[in-house]
């Protein structure tokens, strides 16, 4: 269950032990990605460090082994905004499914190929869910502190 956190963290250079909680990583992970925000680029896009909110959907996801297709689509524009890579999103969802590059789209058998639905939004370069949008579905509140 600790395991993706942990994944984030090494990610930014996050430092952490078995005993600092998630909710205390999540914290640092947002300190340690603060700046990243106006620095980064991919292209012409800006890199978006993930909101912990939405980390913690897909740790959620992990746990229970399960994610709806809206909650897919948070999660695959939300990393791919962020600037992962095809091997980091493969890592992410085949942590969800705990299956070998089944067809659901979003991952392959292969760690260097993305699903087509990660080709597609990356085409799209669609956008990750607005803080209002993930309020109404549920995955954000009011007082979360993620922008
Ligand atoms: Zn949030």
């Amino acid at each position: 269950m600790r395991n993706f956190v942990e994944f984030v963290c090494d990610k930014y250079d996050v430092e952490h032990t078995v005993s600092n909680g998630v909710d205390y990583l999540l914290n640092k992970i947002e300190e340690a990605t603060s700046s990243i925000t106006a620095s980064t680029c991919i292209g012409n896009e800006y890199i978006k460090p993930p909101r912990k909110c939405v980390i913690k959907l897909i740790e959620r996801n992990i746990e229970r082994g399960h994610s709806g297709h809206e909650e897919n689509n948070i999660i695959a524009t939300e990393i791919i905004n962020a600037g992962y890579r095809n091997k980091d999103i493969h890592f992410i969802f085949e942590s969800i499914y705990n299956e070998a590059g089944a067809d659901w789209g979003w991952y392959t058998s292969n760690p260097n190929t993305a699903g087509r639905q990660i080709e597609q939004i990356r085409s799209k370069a669609l956008n990750r869910y607005s803080k209002d949008k993930l309020i109404q579905i549920g995955v954000c509140t009011e007082k979360c502190g993620c922008p």
